[in-house]
């Protein structure tokens, strides 16, 4: 249609121009300074042993504590984050923090040795500067590489897997672990389990909240820790809401759980005092 108007009118595309693209654009500027201005936060997520309910690993998450508009989830900046490539600052910065705090936490008498879960970006599983910054970021801090599991997607294993693979069998040769996040909402074959060397499979959160209410979501569920048993890896739910959940995922021999039911998303302290707390 723009050309059928002339030369005069063709239709501008530039997504800047648009109320949504300038929007776009300045927060994509707030968040380079914001990094730089160390506004990123890292909240944490307990993970719990379904058989006897004690904590086995905390999922980090970032959160941006904007000057105006308050502490924001990653739903309002990791895909602008990821599209514009400063998604490898902001994931070298939540490595450093969650490696850092990993450290502190093995220090801490009061805490027991827990597993701390890093989300990855597809871009910087692709990233070949990722395995150094690991390697650095375990060595600045003391950390055991056996407490550091990277959780990756599907979709960033499907996108490139030769790549994805020699990046995974690099860190897994760190002895650290690997999760696959979201599983059951990418297009990973299981030729691709077997392949990767993984070590959990997190079973997406939209599967496990209708355990109990769809017979479709159970039979999922079901099949997903089947499978992870079948390969030899950790069965992980996301997003446990209810006790009833629980229940069902604890009797299909599920090995962790991980939702509101045991904690929010909190930050460091209250972590502490959620693991002190409950201890008593
Ligand atoms: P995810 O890795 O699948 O993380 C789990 C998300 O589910 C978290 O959202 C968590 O707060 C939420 N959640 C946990 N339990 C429940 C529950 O029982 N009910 C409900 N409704 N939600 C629950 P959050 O923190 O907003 O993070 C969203 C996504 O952002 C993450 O999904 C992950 O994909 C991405 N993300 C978070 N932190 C990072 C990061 O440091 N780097 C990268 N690349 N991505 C990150
Ligand atoms: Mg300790
Ligand atoms: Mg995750
Ligand atoms: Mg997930």
């Amino acid at each position: 249609r723009a050309k059928a108007r002339g030369r005069q009118r063709v239709e501008v595309h530039d997504p800047t121009r648009t109320d949504a693209g300038v929007d776009r654009l300045r927060l994509l500027g707030e968040l380079r300074r914001g990094i730089a201005a160390g506004e990123l936060r890292l909240h944490h997520q307990p993970l719990v042993r379904l058989a006897d309910g004690g904590l086995c690993g905390v999922e980090a998450l970032v959160r941006w504590q904007h000057p105006v508009r308050g502490l924001l989830p990653p739903s309002e900046f990791i895909e602008l984050a990821e599209r514009s490539g400063l998604v490898r600052e902001l994931g070298a910065w939540v490595l450093e923090a969650a490696v850092e705090q990993a450290a502190a936490w093995a220090r801490d008498a009061e805490m027991p040795d827990v597993e701390v879960s890093v989300n990855l970006s597809a871009r910087q599983l692709t990233d070949p500067a990722l395995v150094g910054t690991v390697t650095a970021a375990l060595a600045r801090h003391g950390l055991d590489p056996r407490l550091l599991v990277l959780e990756v997607t599907e979709t960033a294993l499907v996108n490139d897997p030769d790549v994805a693979a020699a990046a995974l069998a690099a860190l897994k040769g760190l002895g650290i672990g690997i999760a696959v996040d979201d599983f059951g909402t990418g297009y990973a074959s299981l030729t691709y389990l077997q392949q990767f060397p993984v070590d959990e499979l997190k079973i997406d959160r939209s599967f496990v909240s209708g355990l109990g209410t769809s017979d479709g979501d159970s039979a999922i569920v079901t099949t997903c820790v089947q499978l992870a048993h079948a390969v030899g890896v950790r069965a992980v739910a996301e997003g446990v809401e209810t006790q009833a959940q629980r229940d069902a995922l604890r009797d299909m021999g599920c090995d962790v759980g991980q939702g509101y039911l045991f904690s929010r998303p909190v930050d460091a302290d209250a972590l502490r005092e959620w693991v002190v707390g409950r201890r008593a």
